[in-house]
């Protein structure tokens, strides 16, 4: 029973070891990092997103009920609380400086400007721990 269930995390980080050395795109990554504004804009009503807090390690998911909803985690300025620690990162969004790629990046900073959060599209919703 003890070596089934680490021969399951085992193959779970495998899977995860091997997402992030492939190339990035959405074909290749199971978790697609929500890293720009353009990205939380394909974000419909149902999805699920995975909100990782690096203050406590914690995962936790949130289920997109609006693209109001969706829009508050790409909003310059908005606050973003970690329902774990308490944590609270403040959104910030930067505009590419070259013309030909305007891309606007989201970040969730601490006090310091910190990057202490991510989101990411959780694509397939499985246990979290
Ligand atoms: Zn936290």
């Amino acid at each position: 029973m003890k070596k089934l269930f680490s021969a399951i995390i085992f193959s779970i980080l495998a899977v995860a070891t091997l997402a992030s050395a492939a190339p990035r795109g959405p074909f290749f990554t199971p978790q697609r990092t929500l890293s720009t504004v353009e990205d939380f804009q394909t974000l419909k009503v149902g999805d699920t997103v995975a909100q990782v807090c690096k203050v406590c390690d914690s995962v936790s998911t949130v289920e997109i009920k609006s693209k109001e909803q969706a829009m508050e985690y790409c909003k310059d300025g908005a606050m973003l609380n970690c329902p774990s620690c308490k944590k609270k990162a403040t959104v910030t969004v930067r505009v590419g400086p070259r013309p030909e790629n305007r891309r606007r990046t989201v970040t969730y900073v601490d006090e310091h400007g910190e990057a202490c959060m991510f989101l990411a599209k959780v694509t397939e919703v499985g246990e979290t721990h």
